[in-house]
């Protein structure tokens, strides 16, 4: 599939932004409040091939509180997730709980070099879109003693957050309404075309560069970040000397706030992809609003700097959704090129698209959280620099 066409159009219900708005379009999920099922709220890249679930590590003994360890690589590194679950009463002791996770599957794989983890409140849990968890680390493998260290009070340790039980949220996740039909399409307003055909942002849409004879193009990952696959994502940008523009979902900045540090550090832009991943349409001017400012606010207190995209989530708007935005002075930011990363079609049927779509002044959509991303975005860059192209983020886009 190419562009998008017009807002809410329905094709992107065929191939749209955000895995789980595609399968839920066929499948509409029912929820019960409390019994999401995985990857329910928050798109995993489930798609309309599930992606093979990453291989698990098992620890020997076992420890109780570990629900799961997934691991996986990007052809250099590999990192590990671990999902934890906890008693409310363990929770003012969870140091040392977490040091000897960390610790154990380091030891258990030694190609690792780093462990993730997510500790949650047990009966709360329901999947990575479920509520927030209660405590998070990272843990590269040289930094091991430092976090021991902060496990025994012996030492600081920047990595680690914990919930402090005041997030600020405007729904719960039950309330997500990712999961529900499509709305139907609308028409594209005059000055969407405008925007469309000419490039370049036009009253506060963006949807691609302005400039078609310069080779250079933007390359976007939505739904940053992901415990798993973000230290692997940044590994391989820096390792290929690209910048890129992470359109981030503000509930999962605040609950994985280093990741948000190392994305900023690496030089990558920041964008709003709304605090819970919802779709926009069906709620009220008032309640994008919040989604949106309560985003910028943990954005920008993370990395000090004002945020200046935003992508809603799916690609669904209102003229409302961007009458909100404009109110915000955040730019809208459409693509030129989605190759449906999120729905596993195959690496190669991946980077054929994005090879074949690849165009100057073009906005590459791609999934933070999408396995085949991972497998062909060395590929793709290495044949993008091969054609003369640079791929940068957004505000690097002639515009
Ligand atoms: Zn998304």
């Amino acid at each position: 599939m190419r562009a998008p066409l017009r807002p809410l159009l329905l094709a992107l219900a065929v191939l749209g932004a955000c895995g789980l708005a595609q399968t839920s379009a066929a499948q509409p999920v029912q929820v019960a409040p409390g019994q999401l099922p995985p990857g329910a709220v928050q798109p995993v890249a489930p798609g309309t091939r599930p992606a093979p679930a990453p291989p698990t590590l098992t620890l020997t003994p076992a420890i109780p509180e570990v629900r799961s360890v997934q691991y996986l690589g990007n052809g250099f590194i590999e990192v590990a997730h671990a999902v934890l679950t906890v008693e409310p009463a363990q929770r003012g002791r969870l140091r040392p709980l977490v040091q000897e996770v960390a610790r154990r599957v380091l030891a258990a794989r030694p190609e690792l070099s780093e462990v993730d983890l997510s500790v949650y409140d047990r009966g709360a849990y329901a999947s990575f879109g479920g509520p927030l968890p209660v405590l998070t680390a990272s843990v590269p493998r040289r930094r091991l003693d430092d976090f021991t260290a902060w496990a025994g009070g012996t030492g600081a340790y920047e990595r680690v957050w914990v919930n402090p039980g005041t997030m600020s949220a405007t729904r719960a996740p039950d309330q997500v309404r990712e999961t529900g039909p499509r709305p139907a399409a609308g028409r594209e307003s005059a000055l969407e075309a405008r925007a469309r055909n000419q490039g370049g942002v036009l009253d506060g849409l963006l949807y691609r560069g302005r400039f078609r004879s310069l080779q250079v193009a933007a390359l976007t990952f939505d739904d940053a970040p992901h415990p798993l696959y973000e230290p692997l994502l940044l590994d391989l940008l820096r390792r290929s000397g690209v910048k890129a523009t992470f359109f981030v979902i503000g509930r999962n900045a605040a609950a994985y706030p280093f990741f948000i540090h190392d994305l900023a550090a690496q030089g990558h832009e920041i964008g709003n992809h709304t605090y819970h991943h919802v779709r926009l349409p069906p709620l009220t001017p008032a309640e994008v609003t919040q989604e949106l400012q309560l985003t910028n606010r943990t954005l920008q207190a993370l990395t000090g700097q004002p945020v200046r995209y935003f992508r809603p989530p799916g690609g669904d708007y209102t003229p409302q959704t961007l009458d909100a935005a404009r109110a915000l002075g955040l730019t809208t930011v459409f693509w030129t090129d989605d190759p449906a990363d999120f729905a596993n079609p195959g690496d190669a049927v991946v980077e054929s698209r994005l090879t074949s779509r690849l165009r100057p002044g073009g906005i590459v959509l791609l999934h933070d959280n999408a396995p085949e991303m991972l497998d062909v975005l060395q590929g793709f860059l290495r044949v993008a620099r091969q054609r003369g192209y640079t791929l940068t983020t957004l505000g690097g886009l002639p515009k």
